[in-house]
């Protein structure tokens, strides 16, 4: 069994530790490696803040060996609810710590000064950087390209100004579209002092040797690129949801005050998005997929003059919603232009979405003025939206400063929390029903990832609580196997568990691939005892009322069963954390 490499990299003294652990193979590699250094570095008494508190960066034992093995995991303590957090991001990351020599990254302690951290596969460095504090994440990571020389795979973590001013809403952007995007990761690194992670992989890594390794590759390649199953994220992308999800009154429109928009939706579709704004498709490295559709902005380089600027940005479902339906903003150039905005603040464009959405509606009902805001926000108004996403990433005035701490921060001061959409973060773009609702508001990463229950409220079953809560935990367990070996969860239906088990045999890892079911709930239970660690009691969490007043096509919330469904999994959550030691 080959060990574990992990760089653990002190700021504050610029100095840096390898550490080869055989035993964290148990934890295959990114959520459940992640998980495990977590257990070993973070301090459950301490602020998020605080500079002994780790931010963690994994990867898995298949990356560099499989396509689509993109995916790196990141670990921190989120300043939104101050326990253990985990978002993911590709991009180049994970084939640049692989090409590093690195299986994780560990940084602890704080920077005195703002600082540029860069690993490679012979050297690591903590370099000041102030002439890049106060500077967006896009102009940012242009320069830091310029100053790095060499060949490879690199990847450039930076944050924008949110990040700076440590908004539970900043992100890290990842190289040019990618983004590790959820619960205040950007934050985290703001709170170190450090602006951004150059990670450049200049080494190689041998391949197996024989036919069975390489009949394997051929495999997969084909059932990524030759079969309908990842079609649709090449074609359309996830913008292709939109529509259908309008038509089953399950896609949240002005703050969730409507699920569906007929007379909207055509210039909202994925079939517009692609026809008015889409230029080409990216990929992340190693991927023959290529989901990520690039759209373009067009700006005049001075108000006064006839030459424009165009720059090009990526959209996704998910964004769309934020800055689009939950906006009411319905004309796609001007949702990437939000777009734009967000991506060089640094903020997390589904937080900034839905919390502008709940500002716009707190000023409609006249909890909060023009004297807080400084600016009229209305549904539609992408002008006040464009100069509101500035003013909440450098937490410009009190209001905005509150805002940029999340809609029901906000809500706690100005009152309006009924219809702050936020379950444990601002909500992901499914309004599909109870088990939605209940996996975001309690799950690990409060994220639509967690689990698959916008697709198990679309396939309309009968109301069983038991049946529910099996399946959101038996669908998680799958799901933790795939981010702990750092699959991107679009190609789940390729990266079965005996796929898994094959890839790993492939590559000398026989001994984890035998064990891949227990390994999984291990690592299911691992995470939700640091999650618990840090005192979170899914028994205590709440579910604002605006969900409870959703309308899908299967009629009103049933609240006596969207409760019911909430406790039951609140319970078996507390289970799932009591099953093994920590
Ligand atoms: S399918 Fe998309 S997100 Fe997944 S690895 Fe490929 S380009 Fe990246």
């Amino acid at each position: 069994m080959n060990p574990v490499v992990i760089l653990e990299v002190h700021l504050d003294t610029g100095t840096a530790r390898l550490r080869r652990l055989p035993e964290a193979r148990a934890a295959l590699g990114g959520s459940g490696l992640a998980a495990t250094l977590f257990s070993q570095y973070a301090r459950p008494t301490e602020a998020w803040d605080h500079p002994d508190q780790p931010i963690i960066f994994a990867i898995g034992p298949l990356t560099g060996y499989f396509p689509l093995m993109s995916k790196t995991v990141c670990a921190f303590v989120s300043p939104r609810h101050g326990g253990y957090a985990e978002s993911h991001a590709g991009g180049r990351s994970a084939l640049a710590l692989r090409f590093a020599g690195l299986d994780a990254l560990v940084l602890v302690g704080r920077a005195p000064r703002p600082s540029v951290v860069h690993v490679g596969a012979h050297h690591v460095s903590v370099q000041d950087a102030g002439y890049l504090w106060g500077m967006d994440a896009l102009s940012c990571a242009k320069l830091i390209r310029r100053q790095l020389s060499g060949s490879g795979h690199r990847s450039i973590w930076r944050i924008g100004v949110a990040g700076e001013r440590k908004s539970p809403m900043a992100c890290i952007n990842v190289d040019t579209f990618r983004h590790f995007g959820r619960l205040g990761c950007g934050a985290a690194l703001g709170a170190k002092n450090i602006k951004a992670v150059a990670v450049t992989g200049e080494d190689h890594q041998p391949l197996p040797t024989g036919k069975k390794y390489a009949a394997l590759y051929a495999d997969i390649f084909r059932d990524l690129t030759d079969t309908e199953m990842m079609h649709k994220y090449h074609n359309l992308g996830t913008p292709e949801n939109l529509e259908p999800l309008d038509a089953l009154q399950a896609l949240p429109w002005r703050n969730l005050q409507a699920t569906s928009n007929p007379e909207a939706i055509g210039t909202m579709s994925g079939q517009h998005f692609a026809d008015t704004a889409l230029l080409r498709n990216a990929a992340c490295a190693g991927c023959p997929v290529g989901c990520v559709h690039i759209g373009f902005v067009r700006e005049k380089f001075l108000p006064q003059d006839n030459r424009y600027l165009y720059r090009q940005v990526s959209y996704d479902y998910e964004p769309i919603f934020a800055l689009g339906t939950m906006l009411d903003v319905r004309v796609p150039t001007e949702v990437l232009a939000l777009l734009d905005d967000v991506e060089k603040a640094g903020l997390d464009a589904m937080s900034a979405g839905v919390a502008l959405a709940w500002a716009t509606e707190a000023m409609e009902r006249g909890i909060i003025t023009e004297a807080h805001t400084g600016l009229h926000l209305a549904f539609g108004a992408t002008h006040a939206y464009r100069e509101a996403i500035a003013r909440m990433a450098e937490a410009r005035q009190e209001f905005w400063a509150h805002l940029a701490q999340g809609a029901d921060a906000a809500a706690q001061v100005y009152g309006g929390a009924d219809f702050a959409c936020v379950l444990g973060q601002e909500m992901a773009g499914y309004a599909t029903g109870e088990t939605f609702f209940v996996s975001q508001a309690l799950g690990l990463r409060h994220s639509h990832l967690d689990t698959g229950a916008y697709s198990y409220d679309q396939a309309n079953p009968p109301k069983d609580t038991a049946a529910a809560v099996r399946f959101l935990v038996e669908d998680e367990a799958e799901r933790v196997l795939l981010t702990s070996m750092v699959a991107c969860l679009f190609a789940r239906k390729v990266y079965t568990r005996e796929r898994l088990a094959e890839c790993l045999a492939a590559i000398g890892q026989e001994d984890l691939a035998g064990e891949l079911a227990a390994t999984a709930r291990t690592l299911q239970a691992r995470r939700w005892q640091q999650r618990l660690a840090f005192g979170f009691d899914p028994m205590a969490v709440s579910i604002p009322r605006r969900f409870t007043e959703v309308v899908t096509w299967r009629g009103p919330m049933d609240t006596h069963y969207l409760a019911e469904l909430q406790q039951a999994y609140a319970r078996a959550i507390q289970a799932l954390a009591a099953e093994t030691p920590a």
